[in-house]
């Protein structure tokens, strides 16, 4: 079983992901759970790449490129041989977020963007996806916070792209989910982490009975 959380930045991906983590947990399922970019030695490597913002120069064709290279080590070197164990595999972000963030987002071509990726995954594909809907301009505020306080976080080459990129981003998340309403689940992400959770719980829990 392979799950994906997707959404736009400052979304709370990754704190629904540790939450349905600790759940598995209670309820004895074998899981692990990993992220992109990164999830691997080399593909961490690999996010530094993308993520520094000092990487101005770097081009869209290489951007592509280097996430669907940092995806394609994580397929093969972790989620694949994680599935083959029979273990639940809780992904942040995946595909989708190549469709959003570099199709939609930079404008590149859509089929493009698919067929590099349909190589890097072997074509692997997510079970279910939940895609925390939040607006790019909550997002963006969300992040700024996490940039002031005691745990100052920078903002990422990709963050720090003007509202413009992020609302085509925004767009390209919301069309995906029309075309796979089957598989992609939305849920609004600006209401309590725990009312979040409850629908992404009584999902999972209906999706493992059928
Ligand atoms: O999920 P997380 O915020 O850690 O992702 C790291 C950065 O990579 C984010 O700024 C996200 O917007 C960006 N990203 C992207 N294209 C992807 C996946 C992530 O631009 N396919
Ligand atoms: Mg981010």
């Amino acid at each position: 079983l392979f799950i994906t959380f997707e959404g736009p930045d400052g979304a709370g991906k990754t704190t629904q992901v540790s939450l349905l983590a600790e759940y598995l947990e209670k309820r004895g399922f074998e899981y692990i759970t990993t992220r992109e970019p990164g999830g691997t030695v080399i593909s961490n490597k690999i996010r530094q790449i993308l993520l520094d913002p000092e990487h101005i120069e770097l081009k869209d064709q290489t951007e592509i490129l280097l996430y669907a290279s940092s995806r394609a080590q994580l397929v093969h070197e972790v989620i694949l041989p994680e599935l083959e164990k029979g273990k639940i595999v809780l992904c942040d972000r995946y595909i989708d977020a190549s469709i959003a963030y570099q199709a939609f987002g930079l404008g590149i071509d859509r089929k493009t963007v698919e067929g590099i990726n349909r190589f890097a995954s072997s074509n692997v594909r997510p079970d279910r996806t939940y895609l925390l809907d939040i607006s790019p301009e909550l997002g963006r505020k969300r992040l700024i916070g996490r940039t002031q306080g005691e745990f100052r976080e920078q903002l990422d080459r990709i963050e720090q792209r003007e509202l413009e990129y992020h609302q085509r981003v925004y767009q390209g998340f919301m069309k995906l989910a029309e075309e796979e309403p089957n598989r992609i689940i939305k849920i609004k992400a600006d209401q309590p982490i725990e009312q979040i959770f409850q629908q992404i719980k009584s999902d999972f829990d209906s999706f493992l009975q059928s």
